[in-house]
This record gives structure tokens, C-alpha cells and sequence, in this order.
């Protein structure tokens, strides 16, 4: 018998990390969510394996304390090949946090199966049908077609989104340029190596168990046209023709390409249709924010499209979720553009980067750096000095908003965000402030020791 659910307050499609935070997040908030994925069976390589700083808050405040302690923990980064420390970023998780892809994707899975949220695997969103109360999504399944109607669609499928190119979002996306091959390779003796660039090229090594994964590009290359993945005899070419060594005699587990295509989508809600993590921004995996960028998406769209569903939201408040977000990834898109030229530009942006490698050397730039690159600095909600906008440290996870008054009686209320964004500083403009995140209820007030009382709103 076909268990299978037919209706859901959100559908997401796609069980990559942003899709199975973004599930953890809606089943917190007690809405009835169901993930649909195409693999049948869970995907086991390690692709982004750098969780930044405020990523990590993130996990710890919501008990994910058994992955980060798994770990490595690394104090430094790079910026397009250019080592800085992060040791500045204000974080009690500063750093950067390594750990497989698989390894993420796997505690999150735990968690949303903790959480009841269905996951029908082998399960692929092929239609949408925009109807004025939901959305009609045509599934294939191993048991033939499916239909599932829900208030909500949120498209984590990736940078080829299906639910992107089926809800007609347009996109701004510039074309690949730029080509790198990497390979797992077993059998070869090449020497570590970290962002080091040659006269033809750039070329990386490490050595880890026996296994030795290269990754290399050639100046000046186009990247070429391909179905699948590419020969190991390319990566073995491109690698002779930029170091010189020969690892033709070396046994390949694994041989990837990936391109400097980036984008982003135009809107990141059409409607009842929303986009998270690459289905809304793509780029070069350098620095490894995309993962990120992701994960944030889903920590800030979780609380307002429960808020929705459940009908507490302010008119306008999920839309706030394209005006905070989409931002936020435009500009780091810049900031992977710029890397890439910094790490595969040819020579001629040698004297950049000494002018680059100079400004690091000034601490007020490398602390601006260390935060960006950490995504600690991202502010939401109207301007105004700190704490406006800023995430106040080690805040409880809320699936709503609460008003916190801290300490003595003197001290400003603060509106606090789900997300622990500070929405609003002090007495005189908070019914407003409340307002433009609430519809009709009554919204907790909380002092610093977890008492709570009421606000009551009409
Ligand atoms: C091959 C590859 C290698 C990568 N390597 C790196 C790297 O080295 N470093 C780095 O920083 N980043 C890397 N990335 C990028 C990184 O993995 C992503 O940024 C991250 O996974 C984004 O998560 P996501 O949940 O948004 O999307 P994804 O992880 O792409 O998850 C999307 C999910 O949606 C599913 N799906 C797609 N279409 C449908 C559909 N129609 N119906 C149902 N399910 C669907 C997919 O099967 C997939 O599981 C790589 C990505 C890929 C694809």
C-alpha cells in the first residue's frame, strides 16, 4: 500500500543540508512539512566541508554539539589563495569547522527523522500547479506518480533547480569562464601543496590515508563541454602541464570538474513558491560559503514561513526573506568573483595580489575580512547602532518572537527575532516594531531569567 503523504503545509523538495535544516526548522515550529529527494539512498562525498563561524553557532544552539566536536577546527583562512586568521571574528565558534558534507547531511537527516518529518527518497518533483490556496507538485516515485498539494513549496534542490525552472523564476547568472578538475587518487607520490600558483597554472595537493586528491586548472582554459565527469587522462595532462609530474601511473577513485558559473535567482519567493540555498545562488566553490549562505537561508526562512502557515505573520514579513537574503548572497557572489581572480587569474593580477596581500597585513581590514568571510556581520531590520539588527550571542532558538528585557529596569527592551536578530531597541516605537512582525496575538515578553509575561496586541 502507498503510505505516501498527499497533502503537507510545506513541501521541500530536495534533502541536501539546506532542504534538511529547513525541515528541522518547520517541524520545531510544529508545521507539517514532508521533504521529497530524487536519490534513492543518501549521498556520501565530502563537497562542502567548511562550516563558518556563525554556521556553527547555529548548529550549537540547536544541539548539534556531537557534529562540530567531530570537527577539525581550523583558526586560519584563505582568501583567494592569501592565508588570514580568523582568531578576531566575534564568535564564541570562531574559526572555520571541518567536516564532510555527508557527515552534516547525516545529523541533519537524524534530527528531521527525530522530528517526524516524512522523507520520501527516490521521489522527484517533475510538475507545480499554482492553484489561489496551494500548490499542486506532480512527484515520481518508485510506485508511479504522486501528487502532494501544499500551502508551501520551497525549492532546496540545487543549483539545476527544477522548482526554480518550473515556477519561472528568472535569473541574473553569468557563464563559466573558468574550469577546475580534481582527483581522489591512490598510488602516486606528489608533494602537499596549498593554493600554489605556477607559470601555467594553479595546482593543489594533500596526502590524507594514502589518498591523494589534486585539483588543478590551466590558465587561460575554457572550460570544455561535458556530460559527466571528466577522463583521468585530462587530469593527469592538465597536472603535467602545470607542474611538470607525471601521475599517470597513480589509480583514480574519483574525478570531478567544476566551473565558475555563478548566478542567482532574481526572487526568492514567487508567491507560494520559495528558493533556498543553490536552487537561489550558485558560484565557484572557493572559500566554501555556499553551504553557508545555505544553511543561513534556512535558519531565516524557517520562523517566517511557520509564521505564515500558522497565520501569526505580519503581512509582508515572508517577504522579508528575498529583502535579508537575497543581498547577503549578491554580495558574496562579489567575493567569490573577486577570490577566483586573486587564486586563477594569470599573471597579470600578481601585482593585485601583493597590493591585496599588503591590506591583510592591516589589522582593521583583516578583522572586516575575518568577519564577512565568517558571516558574522550580516545585519536585518531597520538601521540603527548595535544591537539593531545584530544577533545578540547564544540565543535560545524561539519559533517566535519574544521582547527580552534584560536585566535592571533601566535597560531597553529588545524585540528578539526566532533567528536572534535584535528587531527593535527600546519602549518608544516597539508596538510598531512588533507589529511588523506579527499579525493579532499576544507576543511573550521575557526577562533575562526566562520569566515570562505578555504583550497583548489587537
Ligand atoms: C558534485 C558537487 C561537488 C561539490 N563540491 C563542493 C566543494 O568541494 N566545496 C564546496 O564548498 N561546495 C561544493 N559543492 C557545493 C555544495 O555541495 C552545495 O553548496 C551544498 O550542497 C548546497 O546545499 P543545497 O541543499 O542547497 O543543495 P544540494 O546539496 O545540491 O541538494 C539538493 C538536493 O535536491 C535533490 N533534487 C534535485 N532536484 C530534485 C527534484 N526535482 N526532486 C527531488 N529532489 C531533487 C538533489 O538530489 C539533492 O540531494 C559541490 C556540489 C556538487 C553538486
Amino acid at each position: 500500500m502507498n503510505r505516501s503523504p498527499t497533502a503537507a503545509q510545506v513541501l521541500v523538495v530536495g534533502a541536501g543540508p539546506v532542504g534538511l535544516l529547513l525541515a528541522c526548522e518547520l517541524a520545531r515550529a510544529r508545521v507539517r512539512v514532508v521533504v521529497v529527494e530524487r536519490l534513492a539512498a543518501a549521498m556520501n562525498e565530502s563537497r562542502a566541508s567548511q562550516l563558518t563561524a556563525r554556521t556553527a553557532e547555529l548548529l550549537h544552539e540547536r544541539g548539534f554539539d556531537a557534529l562540530l566536536a567531530e570537527a577539525g577546527h581550523e583558526p586560519r583562512a584563505h582568501f583567494g589563495g592569501l592565508g588570514f586568521d580568523l582568531s578576531e571574528a566575534d564568535s564564541g565558534h570562531w574559526g572555520n569547522w571541518k567536516v564532510p558534507q555527508y557527515r552534516t547531511e547525516a545529523a541533519l537527516a537524524e534530527r528531521a527523522a527525530e522530528l517526524g518529518v516524512p522523507l520520501l527518497r527516490a521521489h522527484e518533483l517533475v510538475e507545480l500547479t499554482r492553484r489561489p490556496d496551494c500548490v499542486v507538485c506532480g512527484i515520481r516515485g518508485p510506485r508511479g506518480p504522486l501528487r502532494i498539494r501544499a500551502e508551501y513549496v520551497v525549492g532546496c534542490d540545487g543549483a539545476r533547480s527544477t522548482v526554480r525552472r518550473l515556477a519561472g523564476v528568472p535569473v541574473t547568472a553569468v557563464p563559466a569562464t573558468r574550469e577546475l578538475l580534481r582527483a581522489d587518487v591512490t598510488g602516486v607520490r606528489v608533494r602537499d601543496r596549498r593554493f600554489q600558483r605556477l607559470e601555467r597554472g594553479f595546482a593543489v595537493a594533500a596526502t590524507r590515508g594514502g589518498v591523494t586528491r589534486v585539483m588543478v586548472h590551466v590558465f587561460g582554459r575554457a572550460p570544455a563541454e561535458r556530460t559527466g565527469p571528466p577522463d583521468f587522462a585530462e587530469v593527469v595532462a592538465a597536472w603535467k602541464k602545470v607542474t611538470g609530474e607525471d601521475i599517470s601511473g597513480g589509480d583514480p577513485l574519483w574525478v570531478d570538474a567544476f566551473d565558475n558559473a555563478r548566478g542567482q535567482a532574481d526572487r526568492y519567493r514567487s508567491g507560494r513558491v520559495l528558493l533556498a540555498g543553490d536552487a537561489a545562488h550558485w558560484h565557484l566553490p572557493v572559500g566554501g560559503q555556499s553551504i553557508n549562505l545555505g544553511l543561513q537561508d534556512a535558519v531565516n526562512l524557517g520562523w517566517k514561513l511557520a509564521g505564515t502557515v500558522h497565520g501569526w505573520a505580519a503581512p509582508g514579513l515572508l517577504d522579508t526573506y528575498h529583502a535579508e537574503r537575497h543581498p547577503v548572497a549578491a554580495r558574496m557572489l562579489d567575493y567569490v568573483a573577486a577570490q577566483e581572480l586573486l587564486m586563477l587569474g594569470g599573471p597579470e593580477v600578481e601585482p593585485l595580489r601583493a597590493v591585496f596581500a599588503e591590506v591583510l597585513g592591516v589589522e582593521r581590514a583583516r578583522a572586516h575580512l575575518a568577519a564577512v568571510m565568517s558571516n558574522l556581520d550580516d545585519r536585518y531590520g531597520p538601521p540603527g547602532p548595535a544591537p539593531m539588527g545584530r544577533r545578540v550571542p547564544n540565543p535560545r532558538p524561539r519559533t517566535e518572537p519574544v521582547v527580552v528585557r534584560p536585566g535592571s529596569p533601566d535597560t531597553a527592551p529588545l524585540l528578539l527575532r526566532p533567528d536572534g536578530h535584535v528587531a527593535w531597541v527600546g519602549e518608544e516605537g516597539l508596538e510598531e516594531a512588533i507589529r511588523g512582525l506579527i499579525r493579532t496575538r499576544a507576543i511573550p515578553r521575557e526577562d533575562e531569567e526566562g520569566r515570562c509575561g505578555t504583550v497583548t496586541r489587537t
